[in-house]
């Protein structure tokens, strides 16, 4: 029996991976999408607040998506927010076992994806508040999300 190579599977979801290699001084010349994975991976997490109206926008992008504007500004957010919603990933145990992804809408009004870790179990429930923090790997740095107290 010949049987085709087994893809390699990643612990790592793709957006994580894509800050592998990167330097640790943003790169605004390349783009705001370059901009924000590069402070992310030096362990920042930014949001554009744009300049003329004040709201915040992710994903990143050149204009502002509320009114137009040409380069929005960047902010530090306060990396609070909320779950707003939840998927379990199943792997097999011997590739790391099941992970969580959940969509986490920010207090500044945006919703980003990305993984809750300490929490008692694989899925957290819709409403949990949590903080954003980082968490260091070979595979580099990663945003993930911490429970903060309870349900909203
Ligand atoms: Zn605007």
């Amino acid at each position: 029996m010949i049987r085709a190579p087994r893809a390699s599977l990643s612990l790592t979801p793709e957006p994580f991976q894509r800050m592998r290699n990167l330097n640790a001084q943003p790169d605004t010349a390349r783009g705001p999408q370059q901009h924000y994975l590069q402070a992310l991976a030096g362990g920042t997490l930014l949001l554009q607040r744009c300049t003329q109206c004040g709201l915040h926008q992710f994903p990143p992008r050149a204009l502002c998506v509320h009114c137009s504007a040409t380069e929005p500004g960047w902010v530090i957010p306060s990396g609070l927010g909320t779950v707003y919603s939840c998927s379990v990933v199943a792997r097999r145990i011997e590739d790391g076992g099941d992970y969580n992804v959940v969509l986490v809408d920010l207090d500044e009004g945006v919703r980003l994806m990305s993984h809750v870790v300490n929490w008692p179990g694989i899925s957290p429930p819709i409403g949990l508040r949590v903080c954003a923090q980082f968490e260091s790997s070979p595979d580099g740095t990663r945003l993930v999300f911490t429970p903060v107290g309870g349900l909203q």
